[in-house]
């Protein structure tokens, strides 16, 4: 039976530290949770939101009318070569694990906060892998039909920040399997301190922001040249960096309340003190306006706005 807790403060579970409270809220590990959560919001007459690790959401300031599902880390196991998690269980932690028993192919992961869920939701990457790269298997349940269904690497659709659950929000991440490489534990383990320490030079870590607020846009030919010819690197997918387009803009640096466009990192929208997902939003749509207005393009959140 899962304790059901009203007027609960959103602001602490997320990275951005914004947001009012959940109405009703209630943490859940497995499918069963799951699927009571959903009965609750139905009889409750309001809304079901999933809400994970926290590290890639704006709440609003008004909080939320609904029941806050707060998917919490699970169980996991390893079997050989392969690693089943429920959707829970953090990344960082899995690689770590992994890499202690010989299993790695992910230590760029390593830092991306989060859960594996919401990693697999988003497709997260960085420094040129992804969770697609050693995803097999998602299972995951319809919040609105109760459907269960098994997900091959294939059906999650997977590409650049993008998954079928991203456009299907009605169906719940509750487990995933992957298939790891075998490595050597202490390469593993060094690979993955210097990822984290890469990050942290770059300033991409322990920042009060949902990290990358927009997706890297596809980008006229005009201005992938320039991008080009500029930093002297070849764009993927003709994609260039959304914080690049927000420096060319003028706006690295700007502020609006206590919502910043970071100085090191543009496209984070970082909370610089008492920022309100109001700050946040006036930024982000400055930020929309000026750069289509600039280089006609348009940008698209990659952060979930709840
Ligand atoms: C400092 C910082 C650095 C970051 N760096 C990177 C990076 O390098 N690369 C990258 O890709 N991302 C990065 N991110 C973004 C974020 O960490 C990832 O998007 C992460 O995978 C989100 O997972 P989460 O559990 O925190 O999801 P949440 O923020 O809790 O949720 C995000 C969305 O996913 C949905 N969701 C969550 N769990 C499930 C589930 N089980 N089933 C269905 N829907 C679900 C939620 O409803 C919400 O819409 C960064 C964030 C921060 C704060």
């Amino acid at each position: 039976m899962l304790q059901i807790r009203d007027n609960v403060p959103l602001a602490p579970l997320t990275t951005f530290g914004i947001g009012g409270d959940a109405m009703h809220f209630v943490d859940v590990q497995t499918e069963a949770d799951l699927r009571e959560a959903v009965s609750l919001a139905k009889e409750k007459g309001v809304p079901f939101v999933v809400l994970a690790g926290g590290s890639n959401v704006l709440v609003p300031d008004g909080g939320l009318d609904a029941l806050v599902a707060h998917i919490v880390p699970g169980e996991h196991r390893f079997e050989g070569k392969r690693l089943a998690a429920d959707a829970g269980c953090n990344l960082l932690a899995l690689i770590r694990e992994a890499a202690g028993l010989g299993l790695g192919g992910w230590e760029k992961l390593a830092g991306i906060p989060g859960s594996i869920g919401g990693a697999i939701r988003g497709n997260a990457g960085a420094f040129g892998t992804e969770i697609t790269d050693v995803a097999t298997r998602v299972s995951a349940f319809n919040s609105v039909t109760g459907d269960s269904r098994d997900f091959t690497n294939g059906d999650c659709d997977f590409s650049y920040r993008h998954s079928f659950f991203k456009d299907n929000p009605e169906w719940i991440i509750t487990k995933v399997a992957l298939e790891l490489h075998e490595v050597t534990p202490d390469e593993s383990a060094r690979l993955i301190e210097e990822t984290i320490q890469e990050r942290e030079r770059r300033h991409l870590q322990n920042v009060r922001a949902a990290g990358s607020f927009f997706m890297n846009p596809v980008a006229p030919t005009g201005i992938v040249e320039m991008f080009e010819s500029e930093k002297g690197v070849k764009a993927r997918e003709s994609r260039v960096p959304a914080g690049w387009l927000i420096e060319k803009a003028g706006l690295k640096g700007h502020r609006v309340g206590d919502a910043i466009a970071s100085e090191q990192h543009p496209n984070y929208l970082v909370n610089a003190g008492e920022a309100s997902a109001h700050d946040v939003g006036n930024l982000a749509q400055l930020i929309k306006l000026e750069v289509f207005a600039q280089f006609g393009v348009e940008l698209q959140e990659e952060a979930a706005l709840l």
